[in-house]
């Protein structure tokens, strides 16, 4: 880390009064488990580490339990109550601060975790040419504008944009006297905005793409307990029958024979599926699709490793590579290998690279070896997508 250069003194608020409901569940996510503790303590400790003191924290009325556990331990904290806005939180909040007024504030929201200390070093420092200082991102994406029918109207020069964060620094007599001289909308989209209103100069500096807003249910698989890598094997075996179509890899084969079996018995999706069902602990195939239900006679068995690769991503975890082993005697399989590597990689959303296809005979021994079946074995790894 090397030597930490002291900070100039800053009180900070952070608002926590959202209820967060986009990540689904009772709990409001900013007091859920996130990489290993609550997604709010993160910022909450970062600031203190910072030097953050006072530090407000506004939460809804009916959230303070939730709040009190999840900061449990951290002494010097003021819990303050919200109100019916983002804007009235931080209102209170700062109302709280004004009985003993700081010189500055940084104003954040609890559902950016990962608070960089150079971030906060680079707001302060701004301050002092500027009563508000913001970081921001430039946008490297072109930018549509849409209209009502979601039709592009038009586009913005993205050299002039920037994606704004929090936490946001203000001198605190500035951002103090700007809420309350507050008269836009009811909702204003963030302080910077409060203060540009009474003709307050922001200043921008860099953010950090570590800052980003935890929004969505993937974002919040517990990545403090998961495993970075995860591995799951898959086996399957259909019969090989007279007039069947044969299907292997999402491919169909010419050949005098086809699988039997519920859905298409690809034999070689259904070992993938399974493996992935495997590596992130999602049962089997059969208790995802169950051949009992009719839904599933003669469906291609691309929706099931679609399926469980959807499955996979929910969890946070994305394919890393998969390999393939086929054991028949017939068909020849080399033919038929680029064909079927492309529809794995298609159906799984990675590139070639990552699937690897094999074949083998078993020298005319056993089912497979007496053509009566065609067995295949899958192992699957997968990675915690960050
Ligand atoms: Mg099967």
């Amino acid at each position: 880390m090397g030597n930490l250069s002291p900070l100039p003194s800053f009180a900070a608020i952070v608002v926590a009064a959202g209820k967060g409901l986009r990540v689904g569940g009772d709990t409001p996510k900013q007091f859920r488990n996130w990489r290993g503790k609550a997604l709010i303590r993160h910022s909450i400790e970062a600031l203190q580490a910072a030097g953050a003191d006072p530090l407000v924290v506004v939460v809804a009325e009916d959230a303070r339990g939730h709040a009190e556990a999840a900061l449990s331990g951290i002494a010097g904290l003021q819990f303050v109550t919200g109100g019916a806005t983002r804007q009235d939180s931080v209102r209170a909040g700062l109302e709280t601060l004004a009985k003993a007024p700081p010189e500055r504030v940084l104003i954040h929201d609890a559902a950016r975790p990962d608070l960089p200390r150079e971030v906060i070093a680079r707001l302060l420092a701004a301050l002092g040419e500027a009563p508000g200082a913001i970081p921001v991102l430039a946008v490297v994406d072109s930018i549509a504008i849409a209209n009502e029918a979601e039709h592009m109207a038009g586009k913005a020069d993205r050299e002039q944009l920037r994606r704004v964060q929090t936490p946001q620094a203000f001198r605190f007599d500035a951002i103090l006297a700007a809420h309350r001289a507050w008269d836009g909308p009811t909702h204003a989209g963030d302080d910077a905005q409060v203060l540009m209103a009474q003709h307050g100069a922001v200043a921008l500096v860099a953010g950090d793409e570590r800052l980003k807003k935890i929004t969505f249910a993937e974002d919040f698989v517990d990545q403090g307990t998961a495993p970075a890598f995860r591995i799951g094997q898959g086996f399957d075996v259909h019969r090989l029958e007279a007039g069947e179509e044969l299907w292997l890899g999402g491919v169909l084969i010419p050949h005098d024979k086809g699988l039997a079996g519920h859905s298409d018995a690809d034999v070689a999706l259904h070992a993938i599926t399974d493996a992935v069902l495997g590596a992130v602990g999602e049962g089997d195939i059969g208790t995802h699709f169950p051949p009992s239900d009719p839904q599933w006679r003669g469906a291609r068995s691309g929706r099931f490793l679609e399926h469980a690769v959807g499955l996979a991503r929910a969890r946070g975890y994305a394919i890393a590579n998969v390999d393939l082993t086929l054991i028949c005697e017939a068909p020849k399989i080399g033919p038929h290998r680029p064909a079927m590597r492309a529809e794995v990689a298609r159906l799984m959303g990675v590139g070639e690279d990552a699937v690897s296809i094999k074949a083998t005979t078993t020298e005319r021994l056993g089912f497979t070896g007496r053509g009566e079946g065609i067995a295949a074995q899958a192992i699957v790894l997968v990675t915690r997508a960050v």
